[in-house]
């Protein structure tokens, strides 16, 4: 093509992609969002230096960016870790450990009522890989001690449960884990670092939902784990291999959502403790489950292990699913909506969604009952939300009739 007839467009091309590309990003506030894929080198010494990990430095955004890296730091530190490293949502946190630190013939060892998509990555993505899964109770010490033993690699918990509220001795468990040679892994998505740090306590990863409380606004999804260098370095290994990076959009809007979480994590327990003490006092109740209530069957293992309880709460209802439902929706304020973590109140009902993948006989061992609801409390004001709660109390008091001293109906719930 002749040269001239580009000039005669009078567009310049050049300038359109490389003009202005000096940004002196040393002086901004907040963190600057490094959205990029690539990096440029100085020299084609430089980029082979990067490569193969002679210097340290950013190669490609699948496995490092700098965005990414502000996040994996921030969290490290919350952990009192050494590292972690940051996956596209939770699950693929938990499917970058199971590559890193799995082969065939090894065993998972893990607690019946984990995150119900962990149990299915465990038993019917990784079974196919010859990698079996051993499913216990998690208050059960006896099990987990029969369960591990020299072939199993990692040892999975997560304290409290989900929506049980159940605690596991993340010491004990790791004492039975280190016997064996095995890694103990905690999830922590629900309390966050603010309220337990399992790095203390023994565990060697501790994994993070960061789209939960982390990011606390339910925007996006992203995953963490924390642990020694000696871990990160394979975990990162099968990122950079794998691909499950997570990106430095969601990273950016959770280092902002890092910046509240302490006071988000104690508003929502101030919350959730008094919401948990009236929600037991009503009369179609049958229980509520609270590591925060000072009748929790493990309230001093919780004093012990936790500094807090967090924002979960989760009751049962008389009447079983049909109550449930009918409480669910007559809800006017709070949302019907599966998730936790986010700055809105939302309640679920765990049999029919979360759960609904695990046989009846599954769900009853993981204490999952027909009635049960689950109630992510969020930021709203007590008042208004105890105005909401008491209303859909009152539809279903209405279909099913309570005997309590709050009430002056005659029959009982069923
Ligand atoms: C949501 C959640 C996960 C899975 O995380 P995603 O980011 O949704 O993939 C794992 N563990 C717990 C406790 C969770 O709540």
């Amino acid at each position: 093509m002749d040269e001239d007839m580009v000039d005669l467009a009078g567009f310049d091309s050049t300038a359109a992609l490389h003009r202005g590309r000096e940004i002196d990003v040393s002086d901004v506030f907040c963190e600057p969002l490094a959205m990029t894929s690539a990096y440029t080198f100085t020299s084609a010494q430089d980029a082979w230096e990067r490569f193969s990990g002679q210097k340290e430095g950013n190669v490609y955004s699948r496995f490092t960016n700098p965005t990414v890296t502000a996040l994996e730091r921030r969290v490290a530190a919350m952990e009192s870790a050494e590292d972690a490293v940051a996956f596209a949502s939770g699950m693929g946190a938990f499917a970058g450990l199971c590559h890193a630190f799995l082969q065939q013939g090894n065993n998972i060892v893990c607690s019946r009522d984990v995150f119900g998509t962990t149990v299915n990555a465990f038993r019917n993505y990784m079974g196919r890989f010859g990698i079996e899964s051993r499913f216990v109770d998690l208050t059960d010490l006896s099990q987990w001690d029969a369960a591990i033993d020299g072939n199993t690699r990692l040892v999975v918990m997560e304290s409290p449960s989900n929506p049980t509220l159940k605690i596991g001795d993340i010491q004990a468990i790791s004492r039975f884990a280190h016997a064996k040679g095995a890694l103990l892994v905690v999830d922590n998505t629900m309390l966050t670092p603010v309220f337990q740090q399992p790095h203390t306590f023994g565990a060697d990863l501790v994994i993070h939902s960061a789209g939960k409380y982390m990011d606390g606004q339910g925007r996006v999804l992203a995953g963490i784990v924390t642990g020694s260098t000696v871990m990160t370095r394979e975990l990162r290994g099968v990122l950079r291999t794998l691909g499950i990076s997570c990106s430095p959009f969601n990273a950016w809007l959770i280092l902002k959502g890092l910046e509240t979480l302490e006071v988000r994590m104690l508003r929502v327990q101030d919350s959730a403790i008094e919401l948990s003490n009236w929600v037991s006092r009503q009369g179609c109740v049958r229980s509520v489950h609270y590591t925060g209530l000072t009748d929790h069957p493990q309230f001093a293992l919780a004093s012990r292990q936790q500094q807090g309880h967090g924002g979960l709460i989760c009751f049962e209802v008389k009447g079983g699913q049909e109550a449930a439902w009918r409480w669910i929706d007559a809800l006017l304020l709070v949302a019907r909506c599966t998730n936790i973590g986010d700055t809105r109140s939302m309640v679920t009902h765990p049999a029919t969604t979360t759960h609904c993948r695990l046989s009846e006989i599954e769900r009853q061992m993981a204490g999952i009952s027909d009635g049960m609801i689950r109630m992510s409390v969020g930021l709203e004001s007590l008042k208004d939300l105890k105005k909401d709660l008491r209303q859909a109390f009152d539809v279903i008091e209405r279909q099913y009739p309570s005997n309590s001293e709050n009430h002056t109906h005659a029959e009982s719930c069923q």
